[in-house]
């Protein structure tokens, strides 16, 4: 979510935490300690381009928190990267790691930079001089990066490299989201997609519902989209559309079949970018609509995978009556006016950071792993998520049905209180 204009993350991400600390009564100290970062590093990094010149980066690391455990949370390279929103994201690892119950804290990094216009080579350079500006301030005890916008398992294993050739020595557990065969964990790829849908099913456990007679209508389809497709699919449920973002027509469609889409052909004509062909779509029966028809279908479940601010007081309207579930995949996917319109009329909305948890809670797990240079299988990796996503899924539910209060509330109730705890304990305040 890149600071617009008007609109800027980290105080929304403040206001969203004294709406809570006041729920919560939590002293004046605490406030004050949580409401902003413990720690932050904003460093110009100069980079060899490859004709010769030399370009300035700006560059950011934020560790929010760290009470609970080393501070975790992703590296992203962006052309509107700004303080606030590195400060704002940080924050929001916090509560989502402690909401999840990992023994981590939370930090965000990132780069102003567009890497559309960089070279591999100078993506690397960029890369390795990243870390030698900040590899005092990270490590596996300390601070654990991740890939996040626009950087990718590669970014991760130069980083890993240069840190390891500034320290002397194998630091697999300073980073995650490596490649595969060299120390990443194995259902990675499918953790968010599959943590969203082990929510779900819980819940429609609660409601006394059955899965196989329930539909859902999905925005995006891209990893986050495709694996909790996939596992939807598997448990019995129906898709009955998706959407992604068109690059020829430059805007979004969603694609729509009444009983439901074939997953494995959809993905057969999708690129890496989560792109659906257009045309091979309608050659195999599927109706392009346009990208906000998406929440308009009469399913039980509207998941959206995509972009932030997915639904707002714009179509927040347009969701008929039959939807009474949303579990959101991305980040900040609606806005504060839709949230509250939403609960008005009772849907119950499954909060980002509580549905979303699977893949830092994976991640986690790759820095256990790595740390122990001792790979588990894939359904091992699996079980543990299943588990530990279930577990967080029920504190929230039960602590919301107790206090009568939505689930966004009640997840952010239970993260503050933990890193509050966290910080008494270890008598910070
Ligand atoms: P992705 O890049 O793999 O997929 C994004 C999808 O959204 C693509 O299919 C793209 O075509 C589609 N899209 C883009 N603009 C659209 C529009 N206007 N309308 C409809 N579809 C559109 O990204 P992802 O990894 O699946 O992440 C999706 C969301 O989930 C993001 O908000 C991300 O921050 C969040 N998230 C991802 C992870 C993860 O592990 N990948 C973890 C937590 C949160």
């Amino acid at each position: 979510m890149m600071a617009e204009e008007g609109y800027n993350p980290f105080k929304m991400a403040q206001q969203q935490f004294d709406r809570i600390a006041e729920q919560l009564d939590l002293d004046e100290a605490l406030r004050d300690l949580l409401r902003e970062p413990l720690r932050e590093y904003h460093f110009n990094i100069p980079v060899k381009m490859d004709d010769g010149s030399t370009k300035v980066f700006r560059g950011f690391r934020v560790q929010h928190n760290d009470a609970l455990g080393p501070c975790k949370g992703g590296i992203r390279f962006h052309p509107e990267e700004t303080g606030d929103t590195v400060r704002a994201l940080a924050m929001w690892m916090t509560w989502k790691t402690a909401v999840a119950d990992l023994p981590l804290g939370g930090g965000k990094g990132g780069v102003i930079c567009d890497p559309h216009d960089l070279s591999d080579r100078e993506q690397e350079r960029l890369c390795r001089e990243y870390i030698k500006k900040i590899n005092k301030n990270i490590g596996p005890l300390q601070d654990v990066p991740a890939p996040d916008v626009m950087t990718s398992a590669q970014h991760m294993l130069w980083m890993m490299d240069e840190y390891e050739n500034i320290e002397g020595g194998k630091y697999p557990g300073v980073i995650t989201g490596k490649p595969q065969d060299m120390g990443g964990s194995k259902g990675r790829t499918e953790a968010t997609g599959y943590g969203l849908v082990y929510q779900l099913r819980e819940l429609l456990k609660e409601l006394d519902r059955d899965i196989e007679e329930t539909t859902a209508s999905i925005q995006g389809f891209g990893n986050v989209a495709q694996y909790a497709a996939e596992l939807f699919i598997e448990y019995g449920g129906t898709v009955v559309s998706v959407s992604c973002w068109d690059q020829e027509d430059e805007k979004p469609y969603s694609y729509y079949k009444e009983d439901g889409i074939d997953l494995e052909e959809l993905r057969g004509i999708t690129d890496r970018f989560g792109s659906i062909d257009k045309e091979k779509a309608e050659e195999k029966g599927y109706q392009p609509l346009s990208g906000d028809e998406w929440l308009t279908h009469e399913v039980d479940v509207l998941l959206p995978a995509a972009l932030e601010n997915a639904i707002s007081e714009d179509n927040v309207n347009d969701i008929p009556d039959a939807v009474d579930i949303i579990i959101s995949g991305a980040n900040g996917p609606i806005t504060p006016e839709a949230d509250d319109e939403l609960e008005d009329r009772d849907i119950i909305v499954v909060p980002d950071f509580l549905a979303n948890a699977g893949g830092v809670m994976c991640s986690y797990f790759e820095q256990v792993q790595s740390n122990q240079n001792y790979y588990w299988s894939k359904e091992e990796v699996l079980g543990k998520l299943d588990n530990g996503m279930t577990d967080a899924f029920y504190e929230v539910w039960e602590l919301a049905q107790s206090k009568d209060v939505r689930l966004r509330d009640a997840a952010y109730m239970i993260a503050i209180q933990r890193v509050a705890e966290a910080c008494e304990a270890r008598g910070w305040v």
